[in-house]
């Protein structure tokens, strides 16, 4: 059986790279994959471009809420008819922005269709939040595995902190592309707490409704 693999690291530790490397060892090999990636990502348009000058167009991009399953079951249909053989991999770039029944096809594709999954991407947002996609990740994936990259201080970093004109913001949306005026900075948690004044989580809201808690055998004050 086929399993999905959950490759995490804060920006800068080479997922792209990585997931490159990867797909041209299976082809090395005579073997042939599929690469995709959600549409909400506009760096590179339908790309997956690493910082060291490699790039490669993706075979599909997956649109908010579009069937991912029915996507990789088209084009896989397609390397079939066009080369006698079947998919040995499927590669997904940025997968923090896929939703969360998404994240659950690419597990029906790795169990159902046995053709194993390799998602790359960001664990959390800049304000220390899991994106919904990778907290699914965390939840459902067979292994987890950590791309590491280094703070500027020599420490590992773990957090994507966000800058706007070159100052540290710790308010906004979780979804802001790196571009000409907002760029991330990969900071280790001493770092990113110096940065912040000492909050973490600055953005969080619940996200199910808790009023169920109150009442008299809920009430522990
Ligand atoms: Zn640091």
């Amino acid at each position: 059986m086929a399993k999905l693999y959950f490759r995490y690291g804060a920006m800068n530790s080479g997922k792209s790279t990585a997931l490159l490397q990867a797909a041209y060892n299976y082809e090395e090999r005579g073997q042939h994959v599929l690469l995709a990636k959600p549409a909400i990502d506009s760096k590179g348009e339908a790309a997956i471009v690493s910082r060291l000058g490699v790039s490669r167009p993706v075979d599909f991009t997956i649109a908010p809420d579009e069937d991912v399953l029915a996507a990789f079951m088209t084009h896989r249909e397609q390397v079939i008819r066009e080369t006698g053989s079947d998919v040995a991999c499927l590669l997904l770039d940025e997968v923090q922005f896929l939703g969360e029944q998404q994240i659950d096809d690419l597990l029906r594709i790795a169990i159902d269709e046995d053709v194993p999954v390799l998602a790359y991407g960001i664990r959390t947002d800049f304000q220390t939040i899991a994106f919904p996609g990778s907290r699914r990740l965390l939840e459902i994936a067979h292994s987890l595995e950590e791309l590491k990259t280094i703070c500027r201080c020599g420490r590992k970093a773990i957090f994507n902190a966000r800058t706007v004109g070159g100052a540290f913001v710790f308010d906004g949306d979780q979804v802001a592309i790196d571009g000409v005026d907002v760029t991330y900075e990969s900071l280790c948690g001493a770092c990113y707490l110096e940065e912040s004044g000492g909050v973490l989580n600055r953005g969080w809201r619940p996200k199910y409704d808790f009023s169920y808690r109150s009442g008299p055998d809920t009430d522990f004050s």
